[in-house]
């Protein structure tokens, strides 16, 4: 496994790899969410790709950029036991020289949900993944459903900038107890970490109630709420049932919807999601 920094090394290596090339993007302090997909993209592609890059812009002023955990020693030998042919550690200013005024902005699909309470996140993370793109030419790239509106807006910026890139998208791994895993759940005590299950059950609670027969959006919306807000120690920032492919919010009877969340948990800001599909 090569460990490499710069990007003209990383160039150099790119000509050599026998195609397909899978990439895994990461901000690292790796977990089995991750290396879920780069199994998937070992045994897709013939090389795989993982970048580590905690990457500043898509922080907004008060997140939690300096204390995001950060363990590369640990992420090289979970990489290495997983067959990962290239990491590649970009430097911040590599990335973002001097005077970088140049970003990548997907426009309707960014502003609800996560967009909504994180201003230039997505500015931050499209630019970063089509700087990423460029770089590493992957035919191939993996992301997660954790981060679903994350998943869709990478897909438009790949439609919409005619990048050649294969996106997919890997389910979502969650602890035995339902929690989905999370770089940032290292931030919970263990009062806090208990509390956190509240997410899944909430979403389960609303799953129970549309394979009942209930399709309502406003119904389904409020289950969760009412569930999470039992939990003293969560307070839900949002609740969505929108449309999987617009991302908007849908009002009365569905048929299909992805159901996301954010939930603080202490100071920790955990999201999640299911995805609710009626059967034919
Ligand atoms: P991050 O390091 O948080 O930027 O995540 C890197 C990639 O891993 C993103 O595509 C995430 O959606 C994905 N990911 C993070 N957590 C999970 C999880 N629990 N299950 C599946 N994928 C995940």
């Amino acid at each position: 496994m090569k460990i490499i920094t710069n990007l003209s090394e990383l160039i150099e290596i790119r000509k050599n790899l026998s195609e397909p090339v899978g990439f895994v993007p990461t901000m690292g302090y790796l977990h089995e969410g991750h290396l879920s997909l780069v199994r998937q993209a070992k045994q897709d592609c013939n090389n795989v790709i993982v970048s580590i890059f905690v990457n500043p812009t898509q922080f907004g002023p008060n997140e939690d950029l300096n204390s995001y955990p950060r363990d590369l020693e640990r992420d090289c030998s979970l990489l290495r036991e997983v067959g990962t042919d290239v990491v590649w550690i970009p430097e911040t200013n590599e990335m973002y020289p001097e005077n970088f005024q140049t970003w990548v902005i997907v426009n309707n699909l960014t502003k609800p949900l996560e967009g909504a309470r994180r201003p230039d996140h997505f500015r931050g993370v499209t630019t970063i993944v089509a700087k990423l793109f460029n770089a590493v030419q992957p035919n191939k790239a993996y992301f997660g459903q954790k981060d679903a509106q994350q998943a869709i807006v990478i897909k438009r910026m790949v439609k919409d900038l005619n990048y050649p890139i294969d996106i997919v998208v890997c389910p979502i791994v969650r602890e035995p107890d339902g929690l989905a895993m999370s770089s940032r759940n290292t931030y919970l005590s263990e009062d806090e970490r208990n509390a956190a299950t509240v997410l899944y059950r909430g979403l389960n609670a609303a799953k129970d109630l549309f394979e009942r027969g209930v399709h309502d959006a406003d119904k389904i919306r409020t289950i969760v709420r009412k569930t999470i807000e039992a939990e003293p120690l969560a307070k839900l920032q949002y609740v969505s049932c929108a449309d999987p492919h617009t991302l908007e919010e849908l009002v009365g009877e569905f048929s299909q919807s992805l159901l996301s969340i954010a939930v603080f948990v202490g100071k920790t800001r955990l999201i999640d999601n299911i995805v609710l599909q009626k059967k034919n």
